[in-house]
């Protein structure tokens, strides 16, 4: 999670499900992820390595070997998660590796669970493939091959076949007060755009009709290789957004970008928007509008004058829709403060918005700011502020009703198909639902005429041509 929103991101947790080609004959390893889309896509680059060196992924606790429990260390309830899972799994199978973000802090994970085999941070994908090496030895190299054993050429997935995140960078550069994801993951290091690009290749060769452009700041994608040329199906390429999006688009696929600050240059990426080659969604991650909050907050880019690039985008892509998410309650916020944030709300009319009471994160700079806001006002304020937002959401929902639009299936259950618009991530967005629609599955995308709508989610049925 790029802006440290606990619940900007829902947190995933599962056992995977890959099943057992050959139970038996190879190693097993449980898998039990944590954490946000970046954390997400660690665990598929750590799973598709395990595969590749020949072990089976067990699908519960008892068939494995050992049981890797990648963690998210963001917030004092996330922490608190993740020594839970590491509990569950010592407690059903004895050996468990820990990775993710709290691996940065062995002793605290160590003093509440001892027997842990080994620890690593995040992206220290070697290092948990080391550890397990160590303790469930891999199959003989005459016994697996990795190039006539089946895995997929994308990698393993955890997320449905037919979207999947694609982290373009690690670490970041800027040093909000209320963030220790720069302590965690480092500053920022850019993937080169070829890796980058062939992997979106893959994916949408694999059928992977969406693609989640994830990372910490995806504005600043290529700063720190000075926006390097690089190579992409013989071509150069610079890895700059704007230049990855344009490629990118070729492949025909849903891209969608995530965590993106307000600088200039993001107005040079709209009209790929507008000309239809990307999605026309902006994940935003604004915090809050008072200069003074910002300041105390250290966030990147804010001194821009973000309501005219606002109006500007919508300008060039009237279609475009707008998520953020805000922090209320912030140490040192004032009342004035607040009603110039629930003002901007009013000028900027966000489609999709998320709101989070300020809380303490252990070695965060914001800790220190004077002034810190009592959970009453807190909580009044967050009401006051939802409010404010459920009232412009339900209005911009409403003008969709009597149009018609994609909306790509994410399954189909027994009331029928659910799926999502362009304007619409998977897991913090809305949903569109198609009750009694049982003629499409999940990864279709269909025309849909919408019928209704509510604060959050949307109604329709599908266009048949008669
Ligand atoms: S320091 Fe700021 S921009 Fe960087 S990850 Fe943290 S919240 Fe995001």
């Amino acid at each position: 999670m790029s802006d440290q929103n606990p619940a900007a991101d829902k947190s995933h947790k599962s056992d995977t499900k890959q099943g057992l080609s050959n139970p038996g004959a190879s190693p097993t390893v449980g898998f039990v992820s944590l954490g946000c889309p970046k954390a997400l896509v660690d665990s598929e680059r750590i799973l598709t390595q395990l595969k590749l060196d020949g072990y089976q992924v067990s699908p519960s606790y008892n068939g494995a070997d050992v049981v890797v429990v990648n963690t998210c260390g963001f917030i004092d309830s996330a922490k608190q998660e993740s020594l839970d899972a590491i509990g569950e799994a010592i407690a059903e199978n004895g050996r468990v590796i820990v990775t993710g973000c709290m691996g940065k802090d062995e002793s605290a994970i160590k003093a509440v669970h001892p027997s842990v085999l080994a620890v690593s941070g995040p992206q220290q994908y070697e290092e948990v493939v080391t550890a397990v090496h160590t303790y469930v030895p891999p199959p003989a190299k005459d016994q697996h091959n990795p190039f006539v054993d089946l895995v997929p050429p994308q990698g393993i997935k955890l997320t449905p076949r037919h979207y999947a995140y694609l982290k373009i960078s690690e670490g970041c550069n800027h040093r909000c007060t209320f963030c220790i994801i720069p302590s965690l993951r480092g500053d920022l290091a850019s993937r080169p755009v070829g890796q980058v690009l062939d992997e979106a290749e893959r994916l949408v060769k694999s059928g992977v009709k969406e693609l989640l452009v994830v990372s910490q700041d995806t504005s600043a994608y290529g700063v720190d290789i000075k926006y390097r040329t690089g190579f992409w199906q013989g071509r150069p390429v610079k890895s700059r957004m704007h230049e990855m999006c344009d490629a990118m688009s070729e492949l025909g696929a849903w891209v969608r970008l995530h965590y993106v600050y307000p600088y200039p240059h993001v107005d040079h990426t709209i009209p790929l928007m507008a000309e239809g080659k990307i999605l026309p969604y902006l994940d935003i991650p604004f915090q809050h509008a008072s200069p003074s909050v910002l300041k105390n907050m250290k966030r990147p880019a804010h001194q821009e004058k973000t309501l005219d690039r606002i109006h500007r985008w919508r300008e060039i892509c009237p279609d475009i829709t707008l998520r953020s998410t805000f922090i209320v309650g912030f140490p040192g916020e004032t009342e004035d403060d607040f009603n110039m944030l629930l003002d901007w709300l009013d000028e900027a009319q966000l489609d999709r918005v998320g709101c989070f009471k300020y809380s303490p994160v252990e070695g965060a700079k914001a800790n220190d700011i004077a002034n810190p806001v009592p959970e009453e006002v807190q909580q009044e304020r967050w009401e006051r502020f939802m409010e404010k937002q459920q009232g412009i959401s339900t209005a911009k929902l409403a003008q969709k009703v009597g149009k018609r639009m994609p909306v790509l299936i994410d399954e189909v259950d027994a009331e029928g198909a659910i799926g999502r618009t362009k304007g619409d991530a998977p897991e913090i967005d809305g949903l569109v639902y198609l009750n009694g629609e049982f003629n499409v599955k999940a990864g279709d995308i269909v025309d849909v005429d919408i019928t209704h709508s509510d604060e959050y989610d949307l109604w329709g049925d599908v266009h048949r041509i008669q």
